[in-house]
């Protein structure tokens, strides 16, 4: 119900300096009169208040309260906002008096987020951005969360949406037409060139999908190469951790094993592979087919080898390796090309220049626009959106109702893509991952 006046603790639970309880819905001014004495404060101006039990007339807190009267709210109601001192009794004390007052009561997870975009506030691209601002962990995730939740997508998407109800009119205009004996099709003088455009226009925009997915969910990079040359290491070397197993018996790496690091503000996946080499134990069968599957599934491939022949290994089309030359050292300069990075775990020599490369890859995969496509239901909306105006320009005039049709699909493809249409379906996939007091 949207009418109901919410409220939750929308910092961390537990023990803290300052816990912020936020409140939303038409009572919001009275639940901030019955808690907060000393009047309402002034809109959007924080003010010292006593926080009291309206049951008893106990204080709670010494808190900042502040009033956010309708519409210049997240949620686009009136909201306000206690900052109470983020001991637990006090947030449970506060909270509980709040559950007392008649008509408020406590908010479901992304409840605040949902209905900033209900009001119209924020689109459904911005939600997901707030989503993934919430979760961001390095740094180029905060940066592609913000470049989202600033709403440039929805911008560009409003633009083309305007283009594509221009088009639908003319279409319209032209069936009417049509009606009346002229089959000419002198309305849609054009439509040809401006489905082009928006192709040409979606299609760049679609382009920033890889490597949004990329800063997402982190670059996957698979380290591949026969036993005991030194992949475990070099996973352990570049998370400076001691999260895979190294040991000096040959085929000690079974199954895949994933560590996720921070690499120049990149959320980077490495994984330790099996080591690729003919054996007869199945089990180390299994773990080398799955290090197979591994590479060919990755964004880079790190390709080692320790002076030794080379495996049989070899990249999918398009794929990016790097090959380095471990344990160098051992073995300083022989056998050693040009394309191939020198390494050793031991001395540190060339991690360095390892790291240098796999951000060099991460930076050549950047959109050349500043719109991103940064979640799997956005590239699939725009992918839908390019595949009706492929038909729509296939089409051209030679079928004015079918053209008409896949006006219509792609305008509901972009309306999707922020959330004007098909809400129901994705609202609760993307509320999931919320949690209470978002
Ligand atoms: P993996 O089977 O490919 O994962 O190889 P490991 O990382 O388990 O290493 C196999 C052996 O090579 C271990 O004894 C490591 O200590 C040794 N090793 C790994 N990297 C280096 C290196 O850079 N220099 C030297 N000298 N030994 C290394």
């Amino acid at each position: 119900m949207t009418n109901d006046t919410i409220f939750a603790l929308s910092t961390a639970p537990g023990r803290a300096g300052v816990a912020v309880v936020r409140i939303s819905g038409p009572l919001s001014a009275d639940a901030l009169r019955a808690l907060a004495r000393g009047g309402l404060p002034d809109p959007r101006r924080a003010a010292v208040r006593r926080i009291v039990d309206p049951r008893t007339g106990e204080t709670i807190d010494q808190a900042l309260a502040l009033w956010f009267p309708a519409p210049s709210s997240f949620t686009g109601e009136d909201c306000a906002e206690l900052h109470v001192h983020g001991g637990r009794a006090v947030v449970a004390a506060t909270l509980a008096a709040l559950a007392d007052l008649p008509g408020l009561r406590m908010a479901e997870a992304g409840e605040f987020t949902r209905r900033a975009f209900e009001n119209g506030r924020i689109d459904m691209a911005q939600v997901e951005a707030i989503a993934d601002l919430v979760d961001a962990e390095t740094a180029e995730q905060r940066r592609q969360a913000l470049a989202g939740l600033e709403g440039r997508l929805g911008e560009v998407v409003a633009g083309w949406r305007a283009e594509v109800l221009r088009l639908r009119g003319l279409v319209a205009a032209d069936i009417d037409f049509s009606d009346e004996g002229d089959v000419g099709h002198s309305a849609l003088t054009g439509i040809d060139s401006t489905l082009e455009r928006l192709h040409v226009e979606m299609s760049d925009v679609l382009a920033s999908a890889a490597h949004g997915r990329i800063v997402a969910d982190g670059l996957r990079i698979a380290i591949v190469g026969r036993p005991n040359v030194g992949k475990s290491s070099l996973l352990n070397a570049l998370a400076a951790s001691d999260a895979a197993i190294v040991s000096e018996f040959a085929g000690t790496t079974r199954d895949v094993i994933e560590v996720k690091i921070d690499l120049d503000g990149y959320a980077v996946v490495l994984s330790d592979t099996a080591g690729l080499r003919h054996t007869e134990d199945p089990v180390e069968r299994i773990g080398i087919s799955r290090a197979r599957q591994t590479a060919c599934e990755a964004d880079l491939v790190l390709h080692l080898d320790d002076g030794g022949s080379w495996d049989d290994w070899s990249p999918q089309v398009g794929q990016r390796s790097i090959r380095a030359r471990t344990k160098c050292d051992l073995a300083p300069t022989i056998g050693f090309d040009s394309d191939t990075v020198r390494i050793s775990t031991k001395s540190g020599e060339g991690l360095e220049k390892l790291r240098a490369l796999i951000v060099q890859h991460l930076h050549s995969t950047r959109p050349g626009g500043s719109v991103v496509v940064a979640r799997e239901r956005q590239r699939v909306a725009m992918a839908g959106a390019i595949a009706c105006c492929e038909r729509a320009r296939a089409l051209g005039t030679r079928d004015v109702e079918l053209l008409d049709h896949e006006i219509r699909a792609m305008e509901a493809a972009l309306e999707t893509l922020i959330g004007r249409i098909g809400v129901e379906d994705v609202l609760g996939e993307v509320f999931a991952r919320f949690c209470v007091g978002k």
